[in-house]
């Protein structure tokens, strides 16, 4: 809405509810091919305003709340309910575990890091050599995954080779701004679902919370199979690589920064987005005097990678809320670029329409 206008009634907004949704989020552990614990929750929300809910044999929760129209453009929203994190592959007795990463993780940011592990969130810690016992030739040189080991302590026998583990970080407001794992991409989730509660009539919206984007945009390529929409606007959390300089020079390599608005992405290294949708997105939050910034081409990729793709090809786009130390223990986000992501989504899917597509636009 543009100010000084009435606020659309049926807007979403995020107050206290959306907020301790979003906690509940992201405290829940959902590594990529075991999300059933975020799938839960997406279930509980979704069901009671969505006309048809279905798991998929992958675990993608596809939902469709259908418009009021005969010829509604089919718009397909995905969220990945998936985190990285690690799984425990070998037991070593005695507490120690081996374990692997699942999805993109720095090996260097692992030791000396607690984590919760199973589904009863089971604490552990990735085990670090004290300081008093290493060399300087140690303190030099890169840790391999390889030397690392989850332990729990001699005597327990609460989780097992399988189990999934994410870092152990509780969910804070810092005021403007939240520090939260799996911002990546409970930001996303949590948007979905107030999307798809307050649904606009002018299109059939198919809602897709997919599984194991994090390894490799597995559950959306199945899921777009499976919806077969007209477009598809994905649901992400990107990067923000906005911190200050400390040599004195201004950073000038971010991506997207904290504060600016809804990244509205040009391209990533999955996807070139459509230009229609692009456009599309930037007079919409132009004419709702709604802020947004361009992501910066680059590395990473989302959902669209897959979607895009998909039987004959989906127009695509993504728009992330950005985040600081994306896929690490602790990230930090801005409510406010969360709100103005949902509403210029909103908005947009407000607006759309099938003309949108025509070539020549
Ligand atoms: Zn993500």
């Amino acid at each position: 809405m543009t100010p000084g206008t009435e606020r659309d009634p049926g807007e979403p907004v995020i107050g206290a509810a959306q907020l301790r949704l979003l906690e509940r989020l992201c405290l829940a552990c959902a590594v990529s091919g075991d999300e059933g614990e975020v799938r839960k929750i997406v279930l509980e929300h979704v069901r009671p305003h969505a006309d048809e809910v279905k798991v998929d044999a992958l675990g993608n929760v596809l939902a469709v709340k259908t418009g009021q129209g005969d010829h509604n453009l089919k718009v397909m929203l995905a969220a990945h309910m998936d985190e990285i994190g690690f799984m425990l592959v070998s037991d070593e007795e005695d507490g120690f575990f081996r374990f692997d990463n699942v999805g993109g993780i720095d090996v260097r940011q692992l030791p000396g890091k607690p984590v919760w592990i199973g589904k009863e969130h089971v604490y552990g810690v990735i085990g670090a050599k004290p300081i008093h016992l290493t060399t300087e030739d140690e303190r030099n040189h890169n840790i391999t995954l390889d030397s690392l080991r989850i332990d729990i302590g001699p005597g327990n026998s609460s989780v097992k080779v399988g189990d999934r583990a994410t870092f152990a970080t509780p969910f804070s407001r810092l005021g403007p701004s939240l520090r939260a794992k799996a911002l990546d991409n409970r930001l996303g989730v949590a948007t979905l679902i107030e999307l798809l509660q307050h649904a606009p009539p002018n299109i059939d919206l198919y809602a897709a919370f997919t599984v194991q984007e994090e390894v490799g945009l597995r559950g959306a390529q199945v899921a777009a199979y499976t919806m077969n929409p007209d477009v598809a606007i994905v649901l992400d959390s990107t990067p923000a690589n906005d911190l200050p300089s400390w040599d004195g020079l201004e950073n000038t390599r971010y991506n997207t920064r904290l504060g600016a608005g809804p990244a509205i992405y040009v391209a990533d290294s999955a996807t070139l987005s459509d230009p229609r949708l692009v456009r599309f997105l930037m007079e919409t939050a132009e004419s709702a005097a709604l802020p947004y910034q361009i992501r910066q081409p680059g590395g990473g990729g989302t959902d669209a990678g897959a979607i895009h793709k998909q039987r004959t090809g989906i127009p695509s786009v993504s728009v992330s809320v950005p985040g600081r130390y994306a896929h690490t223990a602790a990230s930090i986000t801005r409510l406010a670029d969360w709100k103005n992501t949902l509403a210029l989504v909103y908005t947009a899917l407000c607006r759309i329409s099938p003309e949108l597509l025509a070539p020549e636009r």
